[in-house]
């Protein structure tokens, strides 16, 4: 456990659709860990696709959180706010020489086995709209995951040069999250386990960016009964928020902890108050996916 900074943690959504059971148990973990170590637990809606994000979506899942109980400090961030600044952290690669411009498609990643192959690293053919890349380099990036255990991922080899801005000149999720890391000052990040293979690609930039790394500990996702994780594409059912207790007595269930069924019959701040003093990030399945009840899908 880090003793030098006080933890800062946070819960990060897309506001793509309502907030459903894997997004509350990717909450609820971030919060509880923070908590547990008396620390802030901070939202950032991560709202930089329009297209993707439906009226109302990002209030709906605030809603959701304040209905839970679930108490952030401080002011929500809004990436679409924050614009100014990806391009300032983007300029610092630019000067770096790491940025360059990439017209391949996605039909041309394919036939390159899926990993992009750098091609574009000495002068693109930019004809029409290209997205821009950053350059990786041969090392190994190894980190300890507080759930997961020891990770290392060659970036060359398991990821190529990676996109920051899109073709539709939209700022990608891996610039915006690091610069928002780091501006959030944020020493921990709790988050599902589909995002542990992004996880060398920001500790790189924050190499390269002179940034400290946070310690990162990656959760299960839930999934339905065709091992599909809950997500809008899937039709995650929003969830039903009268009877809020329920939902996190199931949701700590899910994180390995083993509520007394009294609690259901309190109040979201006694369910969470137990949570935080029962908290304990070993007892977390080191598992990639948990196959959900049918209430929940
Ligand atoms: N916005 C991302 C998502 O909802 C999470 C980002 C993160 O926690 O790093 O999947």
């Amino acid at each position: 456990m880090s003793t030098s900074s006080p933890y800062i943690g946070r819960f990060a959504p897309s506001p793509t659709g309502p907030l459903h059971f894997g997004s509350l148990v990717a909450a609820l973990a971030s919060f509880l860990d923070a908590k547990a170590h008396r620390g802030q637990w901070l939202v950032r809606m991560e709202d930089l696709d329009p297209a993707r994000e439906p009226e109302g979506a990002a209030d709906d899942i605030l809603t959701a959180l304040e209905q839970l109980g679930l108490e952030w400090d401080g002011a929500v961030l809004y990436q679409s706010q924050r614009l100014e600044q990806y391009a300032h952290t983007l300029q610092l690669l630019e000067e770096k020489g790491l940025i360059y411009p990439c017209a391949c498609s996605r039909a041309q990643i394919k036939e390159m086995g899926g990993i992009y192959d750098n091609r574009c690293r000495n002068g693109a053919k930019t004809h029409g709209p290209y997205a821009k890349r950053m350059k990786v380099t041969a090392q190994t990036i190894a980190f300890t995951d507080r759930v997961q255990g020891p990770q290392s991922q060659n970036l060359i080899q398991e990821c190529g040069d990676f996109v920051l801005v899109r073709k539709d000149g939209l700022f990608a999720y891996q610039l915006a999250v690091v610069a928002d890391d780091a501006f959030q000052g944020i020493t921990d990040i709790v988050r599902g386990i589909d995002l542990l293979d992004s996880t060398a690609r920001q500790i790189y930039m924050q190499e390269q960016l002179g940034f400290s790394r946070p310690q990162y500990a990656h959760i299960p996702v839930a999934v339905n009964e065709l091992g599909q994780k809950l997500s809008k594409q899937h039709f995650a059912k929003a969830l039903t928020l009268s009877r809020p207790q329920e939902l996190l007595y199931a949701a700590m269930q899910f994180l390995g902890l083993t509520p007394e069924p009294d609690l259901l019959k309190g109040s979201v701040a006694d369910t969470l108050q137990w949570g935080v003093e029962h908290w304990d990030i070993q007892k977390v399945p080191k598992l990639a996916n948990i196959q959900l009840d049918k209430q929940f899908l």
